[in-house]
């Protein structure tokens, strides 16, 4: 006998011990199905999957094409090792990143999660200069952005610089050199808009002159740090970093797991300023948001420092056991097969044009201090006053009580904090947009007031 709704319920409640959650106060909320853009849950009712199931959702949920290629690779094989062999689609997936990737990244590393790419890509740039021809074995610290977000394995949490969730565990962590945040809307004093670009610029190439010589890599996300709260980067900042990585030596390691895959405008956010990194690290959307995948891609200039006899020990001891697993290679094939099809990145200026209009309305609410945008992606920030923008303290989770009140109104959305975050699958409709910023906009209106 299957079970009840309310055993259902009652164990998602005290068994699952839900990802960045208070279990404390959780209230379950069990989705049971979707369809393009909708989640339904286990009583039928229905929701706008406003943040894309968590940034990684691209074309909607139970896409045909999607969903068959899974099925083919199911009756070939559900899983086969990358360590030591391969698969035909995961080996078809990586000669399809390569083509697509910003041009030099010709190796790619399959692992199972955005932290785990993001692991992998330190490991290789501190391996890289131990055993490179003419190797530099003092280069072994990295550099990272204040609020950066990497994922949240050691590694990845060590280059994290959100308080709230990483500082508990710093005496785990290796010590990293930090970079200013490159934030558009909170300038430190004294900094004007037309200025900020070569503020944050002059900080970077500061830490760069003084550390170069023990850096190894310096990691950063482009365009949009996300969970930071969808801090937006003035334009040329990505530009300028890649510049200056150059010209001191240091690595450039893009971690494009919540920008890539459309998300900014262009397949990649690093198109956007021409940049092409030392290595490049994908996952979220790269499945279209259906199985865990994800990769690292690196260059040949990497690659080759690893190469050597087995017993010269130069090889990258590093693996997680479903790595590049076919039914999530297949997945991933079948959603670069939609962007053509569907013409994916064609379509969406006009969303990203619509989503422009509701945030310039949603702008002029009283507690909104800034509406801020990057292709499909917006940022609804309430702050405690418009004109100092003096932040709400965070305890009184007003961006969490937005969202509650926008489930009121059939709309699925998770906050950073006190902004209130829009990332909706790329295959939204207009109309779906519509209904997303209506309800928004009614859920700040019942929770802030007019
Ligand atoms: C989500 C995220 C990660 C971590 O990805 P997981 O798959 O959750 O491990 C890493 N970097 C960025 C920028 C992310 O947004």
């Amino acid at each position: 006998m299957s079970p009840s709704r309310d055993d259902l319920l009652r164990w998602d409640r005290e068994h699952v011990w839900h990802a960045f959650t208070q279990m404390a106060e959780y209230e379950p909320l069990l989705i049971e199905r979707g369809e393009g853009c909708t989640l339904i849950d286990v009583d039928g009712r229905r929701y706008l999957d406003g943040v894309s199931s968590l940034w990684c959702n691209v074309h909607g949920h139970r896409h045909p094409r999607i969903d068959g290629a899974i099925r083919e690779q199911l009756d070939k094989i559900a899983h086969t090792t990358l360590l030591g062999g391969g698969n035909p689609t995961t080996a078809t997936l990586a000669r399809r990143l390569v083509e697509i990737a910003p041009a030099g990244l010709n190796r790619v590393f399959f692992s199972d999660s955005g932290a785990t790419a993001v692991e992998v890509a330190l490991k290789m740039a501190f391996q890289y200069w131990q055993q490179r021809p003419d190797p530099r074995p003092k280069k072994t610290r990295f550099a990272a952005l204040a609020e950066a977000y990497h994922g949240d394995t050691i590694g990845s949490v060590s280059l994290g610089g959100i308080d709230q969730f990483h500082e508990m565990f710093r005496p785990l962590l290796f010590d990293v050199l930090r970079m200013p945040i490159p934030d558009t809307y909170r300038l430190p004093p004294s900094v004007t808009a037309e200025r900020a670009l070569d503020h944050y610029v002059g900080e970077v190439e500061r830490l760069l002159s003084e550390h170069h010589e023990t850096l190894a890599a310096l990691v950063v996300e482009p365009l949009v740090q996300g969970a930071a709260g969808m801090v937006m980067h003035p334009s040329g900042f990505l530009r300028a970093v890649r510049e200056l990585t150059r010209r001191y030596d240091v690595l450039l390691i893009a971690d494009e797991v919540a920008v890539g895959f459309g998300r900014t405008g262009t397949m990649f956010a690093c198109e956007q300023e021409a940049v092409a990194p030392d290595m490049l690290c994908l996952a979220k959307g790269i499945t279209g948001g259906y199985l865990p995948l994800s990769a690292t891609l690196a260059t040949d200039a990497i690659w080759q420092a690893f190469l050597g006899t087995y017993a010269e020990s130069k090889t990258l001891y590093h693996g997680h056991t479903y790595g590049g697993n076919p039914l999530g290679a297949a997945a991933a094939l079948a959603t670069l097969d939609v962007f053509a099809e569907e013409q994916t990145l064609a379509n969406l200026p006009a969303k990203v044009g619509r989503m422009s209009e509701h945030l310039r309305r949603i702008a002029e609410l009283p507690m909104v201090g800034d509406a801020r945008q990057r292709g499909l992606i917006g940022a609804i920030e309430l702050v405690a006053d418009k004109a100092t923008r003096e932040p709400l303290p965070w305890t009184e989770r007003w961006g969490n009580r937005v969202c509650l009140a926008a489930r009121k109104h059939g709309v699925l959305i998770r906050p950073l904090g006190n902004v209130v975050v829009w990332m909706p699958p790329l295959a939204i409709s207009i109309e779906q947009l519509d209904e997303l910023a209506n309800a928004t906009e009614a859920a700040i209106l019942e929770v802030c007031g007019g």
